[in-house]
């Protein structure tokens, strides 16, 4: 959960979307791809395909956030817009923009919104290889993929916030967890793959950036990949499958190429500046857990989660799940100033059975509690859900099961939502991030003598990735090397 409080009306604006692009669909048309040339089946005009991309960004931006950095954002706009510019769609209005999420990630969405977040940036060494990875996706859109690929269903998914998960229309309560931007990776084809990395070596080209560090990228994602180890892959692996045999595509695709690289640019020392004082990994301050308590040291306050549930701190909403799947725990901000007030409204909505409005104390604090049930075809489900007056802040705490598992979870769910407290430990409210610090090598040294001269907070593994290392497993000398320094172990 981060500070601020977004209130994303996503569900009607996709609404609105999906009845454009089904209207379309009556009319569709036959058009030229600029961009690939070829013949292409067109459901939705450009107005319509902008339109979209601009209904879906600010869902984006409140969902994982911008990286807070005003010259990193700016400077990947630049370099993007720059690149975009010599595109054949070069009228999109192009957007570039800085995810403050720790994932390997990169994305784009129809009309011209590209995104890279603090992770994916993190791992890499030269301007040249983010050019290659904006390229990758400026091919994206203007070839169109996203559009031609969006499904009905898909577009649908974007309206399923998790603020909405007392909807009646949410049938599988296991799904709950994962909604949000998971939905929105779309799952592009083999084809369109290897078509967008042909556009985007093009555009790095026009852009005079050498081609030669575009198979580095792939090779940095694979490394990620295995790292991960069956874990949680980074995102751009879903959507980007098979970086070995890419980087090795690649790389025999500029080495054929007959042009002289010898004037083209790199960048790798100013780009690697730039990442000085980055964060790294996840931040802490938008809270984190220790064992089953979530600490939150930005709204100073602490929430005991039932022991083994699979939880996952958003943006927008805590939300934790039963190792079965069939109960959940969200707690998110809500405008509200009365907790009374938040919940009479709670269960006042429709589709919802609300029960008596209680009102009392959570940790000392204003509270106000109701029990509420969800006819659904599917099976009924039932909860509590509890509001509680903090700092200033209301805070929803909703716990949800099948009605007819209410006996099973009743103890984890409500002891959930008693367990809100302050946090006054300095320990907790003085957390820091992690940060990427750059080290100016004067000699060649491998990881571990790196790691021993200049310590660093995070697994040496770790480290490796982030730097690019020989085959014998040293640092180079004339790049900077990362190290990570601070956060909660450090
Ligand atoms: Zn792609």
């Amino acid at each position: 959960m981060s500070m601020t409080l977004f209130r994303v009306r996503f569900a009607r604006r996709c609404a609105g979307v999906l009845a454009v692009a089904a209207l379309a669909a009556l009319v569709p048309g036959c058009s030229v791809n600029p961009a690939t040339g070829k013949q292409q089946l067109n459901l939705i005009s450009e107005s319509q395909e902008v339109a979209m991309g601009r209904e879906a960004d600010p869902g984006i931006v409140a969902q994982m956030g911008l990286y807070p950095d005003q010259a990193l954002q700016a400077y990947v706009q630049a370099l993007g817009s720059g690149l975009a510019a010599k595109s054949e769609r070069p009228h999109l209005p192009w957007t570039f923009r800085v995810l403050d999420d720790p994932l390997v990630n990169a994305f784009a969405l129809p009309g011209g919104f590209v995104y890279v977040t603090r992770g994916i940036m993190a791992h890499l060494e030269s301007e040249a290889e983010l050019v290659g990875i904006l390229g990758h996706e400026i091919g994206h859109v203007t070839a169109r993929h996203s559009v031609n690929q969006l499904s009905k269903q898909q577009l649908a998914g974007l309206g399923i916030g998790i603020g909405m998960i007392v909807s009646p229309r949410m049938a599988q309560l296991g799904d709950l967890a994962q909604t949000g931007m998971g939905l929105l990776f779309l799952k592009y084809s083999r084809d369109d793959e290897r078509q967008a990395d042909g556009l985007g070596l093009r555009y790095v080209l026009r852009g005079n950036y050498d081609p030669r560090e575009i198979p580095n990228v792939f090779g940095v994602l694979q490394r990620v990949s295995q790292a991960s180890g069956g874990g949680r892959a980074p995102s751009w692996m879903a959507t980007h499958p098979d970086p070995g045999q890419r980087q090795q595509t690649m790389a025999a695709e500029v080495a054929r190429l007959q042009v002289d690289l010898s004037g083209t640019v790199v960048n790798a020392r100013p780009y690697q500046q730039r990442l000085d004082g980055m964060v790294f990994g996840p931040n802490p301050r938008e809270g984190y857990f220790e064992g089953d308590r979530f600490l939150h040291p930005d709204l100073a306050f602490s929430l005991d989660l039932p022991a083994g549930w699979k939880r996952e701190n958003q943006k927008q909403a805590l939300v934790a799940q039963s190792e079965a799947g069939d109960a959940i725990l969200q707690m998110k901000l809500v405008d509200e100033a009365s907790p009374a007030e938040a919940a009479r409204k709670f269960v006042a909505q429709e589709g919802l059975t609300g029960g008596r409005v209680e009102t009392g104390r959570v940790g000392g604090f204003t509270a106000a509690s109701s029990l509420f049930e969800v006819p659904q075809d599917s099976g009924d489900l039932g909860g509590r859900v509890t509001f509680v007056r903090y700092n200033d802040r209301t805070y929803q705490l909703l716990g949800l099961t099948l009605t007819e598992k209410w006996s099973t979870y009743k103890g984890d769910l409500e002891g959930t939502l008693n367990s809100f407290r302050r946090v006054t430990d300095r320990k907790v409210l003085d957390v820091q991030p992690s940060r990427l610090a750059l080290v100016d090598l004067d000699r060649r040294m491998t990881l571990a003598e790196f790691q021993k001269r200049y310590p660093s907070t995070v697994p040496i593994q770790t480290l490796g990735l982030i730097n690019r290392l020989d085959s014998q497993g040293n640092l180079a000398t004339n790049d900077l090397a990362k190290r990570v320094v601070g956060g909660p172990g450090g």
